[in-house]
């Protein structure tokens, strides 16, 4: 059989302007590879090289080192002697030795995961060679020694195989600082630095039995198998596991003549932005050093200077530094070296145009000459990512749709909460972490309990976990911090819902209620003391952060308004209070999706008369509560159809446990029994009765209204009745009257019918009528199977992706936390299903739910309500899905909006 092999390009060169390949080759030449080819054809000068492909490391997975390189050592001969051409020194020479570095580098970027060399080329003759041609002998020394290092490192296996190894030549280095008494590396004398290649030398021979390689050739074959062989090391395979990259992508390996911005006063090094990474001003800015290499800009051992003349001067106001020290001591490169500033300006300029986004750049000035060492795409704050895609946009670089794909949807939520003030973060000291179950920064003194929340002025609640006897509390504290519990906790649920910061399910806190003392390792914390929680990345602070509001911007309702434009999918918000309607509302929510009536319940005085309906006997005592009840409900949903003016809102039914409305601690008992006029033991028994071994599939949902049908009468009374009510007044509502955990047909009917004869009794006495709907959630699998038998008799569905991912999976949503971490660290769950829509299996039942019930209702209204109506790439699926709207907490309605925009961007561009 005839194969191609033979003749297929290997080895890929770059330089001079040239290049074999270009930026659209990332899988065979790696994002590295690519991006230095698409330089070097732009005209930017990058160090010459090449690239040797992620085929070849296949390859040589497969055939191994010899026949590996048999296959490519004419393309690499032929490449090194096309740097040797460009750069004038030659590979190998002792008088002018070329040096060189070896990288590698995927197809994705995996950072710090892979192995490199650098200073390639050198040995015990070279190294004189090298302090000749560059006159500074302390350099070539302490270059080979780096090189030593490196490669007995990377290639002859002496790195330290476990953390508590020591690495050889970091104990030798030390050693001779001990005795040297000295601290730094920038210490050691030329003499020092021979006798480190000596002991080098001499620990390798120790330990391998091997000689260092002096034949550079030889030293290059063992560096490029070296990265080969790191695309399969453990960190590798660790990271690509995480993120299932599969192991045939293999690494492609970047070879590259050295260059050096520690060649004295001429030379330097430095990192640039094209825009503020922080703000997204389109602003050229960066910091460099001269005479040192890339990683002392970042070590912090000298402080970088500015690059532009308006940023130093602005460096300087802030660092207090007088006008005459900043010029005399930490002056720009602008005015140390307006050349080659102005050759970087316009580089940094082409390179932003080319790529069409901000990026983010590493330099070295090597005796005079520039060199561009990479760019790629900046990372950058979510402000920022707003900014620099509308800037784009406006500056006509990007189309609109272009913009809204450049918006990281989940980043959005950095805009939205307040957040802790960046100058005031430098002493933080993070004693934990947990869950960022709800974004934002808190600050506060510490209390245990929810009734305890308005003890000092800003409070963190901090609990083994919370329950909505807590939420008067939880609105009150500035923060929820809790030891137990998953996203979809209680505490995460409502601290989002009500775009609050909480940091869920940190193990590490051991709390102790009795002694309201919280433990942390070997450090205390107790009531009162101060604490700053992170919602959007879960760290735990001791003591105080101060906090700003974030400023929503122009750009960002520029962004909401192109969503807008894109998007099939209508978004609606789960709120429960005229507030978060309210906010919902301007965060641009078309409706509520999901109203939970249960959060009403607990306001106030109302708890009281729930609990007198919770433990009556007898129905008649029943409905006399619910009578007290009843105007209640009946304001809050007034209020609530008036905050969205006009807009469908969605009121679900009654629908936790009813344990969960009593109260479990003894000095409420006591209180409720006096107020009730009953005994403390009557309380206790009821509390008992209704105590539940799996309160989840037990008395709740539907079960409550179909076994209490007063209750759901009370609901539908006063739902109805709010809509006449303000229907005088010239308001229109739009109630949608929502069924909870249906599992039968008859379930839903029976409900419906109470609601439609609740309805029409009012409509009768108050003769006149409102238009409402009558729905259903889609929570429990059996809904799913017999959707279509469902859909005959409701007007909507709206899936309940909680529940329908803890009945599916048959994971308690109370207790995922304890085995969900373990889960994911195993990779035997790639996400938390709570979080991220299982598309794999709980949203084939959602497809199967919305097929069956519109084959029997085509005009049936679908919509979405769990806590994957806020996550972009379930909004992605409910979009494909054809679902009618997404139904989300408020503070998570823009991310919602971007993410079925750009769902229906992608989907278009498919066809
Ligand atoms: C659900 O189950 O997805 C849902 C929205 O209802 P809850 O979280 O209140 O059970
Ligand atoms: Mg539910």
């Amino acid at each position: 059989m005839v194969t191609t092999t033979e003749t297929k390009m290997r080895v890929y060169k770059f330089g001079n302007k040239l290049a074999d390949g270009n930026s659209t080759m990332k899988n065979l030449l790696g994002g590295k590879g690519a991006n230095l080819a698409e330089m070097s054809a732009l005209g930017i000068p990058v160090p010459p090289g090449f690239t040797i492909t992620t085929e070849v490391c296949t390859e040589y997975n497969e055939l191994g080192r010899e026949a590996t390189i048999s296959l490519i050592k004419e393309e690499v001969e032929q490449s090194i002697r096309h740097i040797e051409n460009i750069l004038g020194g030659t590979f190998g020479d002792n008088e002018n030795p070329l040096l060189i570095s070896v990288r590698s580098g995927a197809r994705v970027s995996m950072p710090g995961m892979m192995d490199t060399v650098l200073n390639l080329g050198l040995n015990d003759e070279a190294v004189l060679g090298l302090a000749a041609k560059t006159n500074n002998e302390r350099f070539a020394w302490d270059s080979y020694r780096r090189f030593i290092q490196m490669y007995g490192g990377v290639v002859m296996g002496m790195k330290p195989k476990t953390k508590e190894d020591i690495d050889p030549f970091e104990e030798i280095i030390e050693h001779l600082k001990e005795k040297r008494h000295i601290e730094l590396d920038t210490d050691f004398t030329i003499q020092d630095l021979q006798d480190l290649v000596y002991d080098f030398k001499d620990v390798i021979r120790k330990r391998t039995g091997l000689e260092f390689p002096t034949d550079p050739w030889e030293q290059l074959w063992g560096s490029v198998m070296a990265v080969f062989d790191s695309w399969n090391g453990d960190r590798a395979v660790y990271y690509r596991n995480m993120h299932s990259y599969p192991a045939d992508w293999g690494t492609a390996v970047n070879v590259q003549a050295m260059v050096y911005g520690n060649m004295g006063e001429d030379s330097g090094t430095g990192v640039c932005f094209t825009r503020d990474a922080a703000t997204g001003e389109n602003v050229f800015n960066g910091e460099y050093l001269i005479n040192a290499q890339g990683e002392d800009v970042v070590a912090g051992v000298r402080t970088p200077q500015q690059i532009t003349l308006k940023g130093s001067k602005l460096w300087a106001e802030l660092a207090q530094v007088e006008e005459a020290d900043r010029a005399e001591n930490y002056p720009s490169l602008e005015e140390i070296m307006p050349e080659i500033f102005k050759e970087l300006y316009d580089y940094q300029e082409t390179l932003e145009d080319h790529y069409r986004d901000m990026q983010d750049m590493e330099f070295t000035i090597q005796q005079g000459k520039l060199w561009i060492l990479q760019t790629r795409n900046g990372k950058r704050t979510g402000a920022a990512m707003v900014k620099i895609a509308v800037d784009l946009l406006k500056e006509g670089s990007i189309d609109d749709k272009e913009a809204l794909m450049r918006i990281e949807p989940n980043k959005l939520d950095e805009l939205l909460h307040p957040v802790f003030d960046p100058s005031g973060l430098d002493s933080d000291e993070i004693v934990a972490q947990g869950l960022p179950a709800s974004p934002g920064a808190a600050t506060g003194q510490i209390v245990f309990f929810a009734d305890e929340a308005d003890k000092f002025k800003n409070t963190i609640l901090t609990r083994i976990e919370t329950s909505p006897e807590d939420l008067e509390g939880m609105n009150i504290a500035k923060g929820i911090l809790t030891a137990r519990g998953g996203m979809t906790s209680h505490a995460a649920v409502v601290a989002r819902g009500m775009g609050k910061c909480c940091v869920s399910g940190a193990g590490a806190l051991k709390i102790d209620y009795k002694n309201r003392l919280m433990k942390v390792g070997d450090k205390e914390f107790h009531e009162g003391d101060w604490i700053s929680i992170n919602g959007t990345t879960g760290n735990i602070i001791e003591g105080k952060v101060p906090t700003m509001e974030p400023e929503l911007s122009g750009e960002f309702a520029e962004i909401m308004a192109l969503s807008d434009k894109y998007s099939v999918l209508e978004i609606r918000t789960n709120a429960d209070t005229p507030k978060d309607a309210r906010v919902a509302r301007n965060f641009g929510a078309r409706g509520i999706g999901l109203a939970r009536t249960e959060h009403m319940f607990f306001e106030g005085e109302r708890i009281k008369t729930m609990r007198e309906m919770i433990l009556a006997d007898t129905i008649k005592g029943r409905k006399f509560a619910l009578r007290e009840l009843l105007p209640m409900q009946r304001e809050d949903f007034e209020a609530i159809f008036e905050a969205m003016k006009g807009l469908p809102v969605t009121i679900r039914l009654l629908d936790p446990p009813l344990h969960e409305f009593v109260p479990h601690q003894l000095a409420t008992q006591k209180e409720l029994a006096e107020d009730l006029h009953i005994s403390l033991a009557s309380v206790k028994s009821k509390v008992a009765e209704l105590q539940e071994f799996n309160p989840m599939l037990g008395h709740r949902g539907c079960r409550l209204g179909n076994t209490y049908p007063e209750i759901t009468e009370m609901q539908a009374t006063a739902i109805i009745e709010a809509a006449l009510n303000l229907k005088e007044k010239g308001i229109i509502s739009r109630p949608e009257i929502m069924i909870p955990l249906i599992g039968t047909v008859s379930e839903f009917v029976e409900q419906a019918k109470v609601i439609n004869a609740t309805a029409e009794k009012i409509f009768r006495k108050r003769k006149d009528r409102i238009e409402y709907l009558i729905g259903t959630m889609i929570e429990v699998p059996r809904a799913v199977v017999v959707a279509d038998k469902i859909a005959e008799h409701a007007d909507f569905f709206s899936f309940g992706t909680n529940d329908l991912t803890q009945m599916a999976y048959g994971y308690s949503r109370d207790d995922a936390g304890k085995f969900m971490k373990i889960y994911m660290e195993k990779g035997i769950l790639k996400n938390d299903p709570f979080e991220i829509l299982d598309q794999e299996g709980v949203g084939q039942l959602v497809r199967l739910g919305i097929e069956k019930g519109k084959k029997s209702k085509p005009e049936l209204k679908i919509g979405i309500c769990g806590e994957h109506g806020g996550e972009p790439s379930s909004v992605a699926f409910f979009h494909k899905s054809k679902m009618n709207y997404v139904s989300c907490s408020p503070y998570r309605v823009p991310i919602a909006r971007v993410a079925a925009a750009q769902a229906a961007i992608a989907d278009s561009s498919m066809e």
